[in-house]
């Protein structure tokens, strides 16, 4: 499936959505659309009339329950428990997460955001974006599609599939099976009750509109944050050649790191990580609370990308720079077959000297212990590394001489 086929519209307006078994819930219309006026209201309350104090406070918790939901969701529900990052979490992990932390990002159940964001990947595995509840290429225009993916898809029922109904039946540890059961009351309490309930102990009716509006504006900020990972980094990006639905790249962090990369994560999504190399460490703040984690031993070994898989993902990204060639006369289609097929072994070697470098990596991580070879395998891995980049370089400039030339070999 070419990319433009992926990418074709399946639905004329929201209207057709009706007809194809579509219907709004009325339940989180009312919940969306209150919090959203709400926050606006308590929002004004606090910048115009609350007393100074109070409306730090507020401004605090808001930005307090934005952080912890963002995070939530990156870290827990996102790349550990849908994604399987680590085979092994640990059950303080689930608790903090499931009773606490995750409930703040106000995006459903852990099980319910798990089973749609595994059929919004499964597009790039069958190709089946009918099913992908976040698509943001349903629609004909740009203006739909953002709608779509960023927050009307929240508001509608969608109709069942087989995948949908599997999604959801997966096994999941009991406590987010607990969490899925009794979300409506955790939501209750910890965004309602408890602030409420806090603030008016502290501070009378200051202290509970003032504790009730950060509660609402994090929630509003929390979601608007998450959901433009579906909407803004599927429709725009400047990374081309990515084999997956996802646009990349923005210098933004999103929800903490998924915002960067999203076309990285897509392309490998049981990676712990989002992003490769010096970038993917500065943009990507989820991942150092994923290895605090792990330092702490709550959470086990985690899954990461190989250097080889890392590098085809960047080859094939650099050889779509390629696919875009104009018809070539006879004679240059053979010359420039050569120089293709010439590119291509390039790319072969890379990729060997990828693999070579890294079983030796390997290799002496196994040897650690002994103390023998310690400084020889040091030796040739700095060599095979270097072996790497040489190659690397060869096969980007070739792509980029060969790119240079189409125009002399067009008609
Ligand atoms: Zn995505
Ligand atoms: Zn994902």
């Amino acid at each position: 499936m070419t990319p433009e086929e992926r990418d074709a519209p399946i639905y004329a307006t929201f209207t057709e959505l009706y007809s194809r078994g579509f219907s709004l819930d009325i339940g989180i219309c009312v919940f969306v659309a209150g919090i959203h006026v709400a926050a606006i209201a308590l929002g004004v309350w606090a910048a115009v009339f609350a007393p100074a104090d109070w409306a730090l406070v507020a401004g605090v918790w808001a930005l307090s329950h934005f952080v912890l939901g963002s995070v939530s969701t990156t870290l827990y529900t996102h790349r550990l428990i849908t994604h399987n990052a680590t085979k092994k979490v640990s059950a303080p992990v689930h608790l903090f997460f499931c009773a606490f932390g995750q409930i703040f990002g106000v995006q459903g159940s852990v099980r319910a955001w798990a089973a749609n964001h595994v059929l919004h990947h499964g597009v790039d595995r069958h190709g089946k974006k009918e099913i992908d509840p976040y698509s943001a290429t349903w629609f004909p225009d740009p203006l739909r599609n953002f709608l779509w993916s960023h927050t009307l898809t929240h508001l509608f029922n969608h109709p069942e599939s087989d995948e949908r109904r599997r999604a959801y039946k997966a096994t999941r540890h009991k406590v987010i099976m607990w969490q899925d059961r009794y979300y409506g009351l955790l939501t209750t309490f910890w965004l309602f009750l408890f602030p409420m309930g806090l603030g008016y102990a502290w501070g009378g009716w200051s202290g509970f509109f003032a504790l009730l509006a950060g509660s609402m504006i994090g929630s509003v900020l929390v979601q608007h944050n998450t959901w433009t990972v579906n909407s803004v980094t599927h429709m725009w990006g400047w990374t081309k050649g990515l084999r997956s639905s996802a646009a990349n790249n923005y210098v933004w962090l999103g929800p903490f790191g998924e915002g960067n990369h999203h076309g990285d994560h897509h392309d490998l999504p049981r990676d712990y990580r989002n992003g490769f190399g010096w970038s993917g460490w500065l943009l990507d703040p989820t991942r150092y609370g994923i290895l605090l984690l792990r330092a702490l031993r709550l959470i086990g070994p985690l899954n990461r990308a190989s250097k080889r898989e890392e590098a085809e993902v960047l080859a094939s990204r650099k050889l779509a720079k390629l696919e875009a060639r104009s018809r070539l006369c006879t004679e240059a289609s053979e010359l420039y077959q050569q120089f293709e097929a010439r590119v291509l072994e390039l790319r072969k070697d890379w990729l060997e000297a990828v693999s070579r470098w890294e079983s030796l990596r390997k290799e002496s991580k196994l040897m650690q212990q002994a103390t023998a070879r310690r400084d020889e395998i040091a030796h040739e891995i700095r060599a095979a590394k270097a072996l790497v980049e040489a190659r690397k370089e060869e096969f980007f400039a070739a792509v980029e001489r060969l790119h240079a030339q189409i125009p002399s070999y067009a008609n």
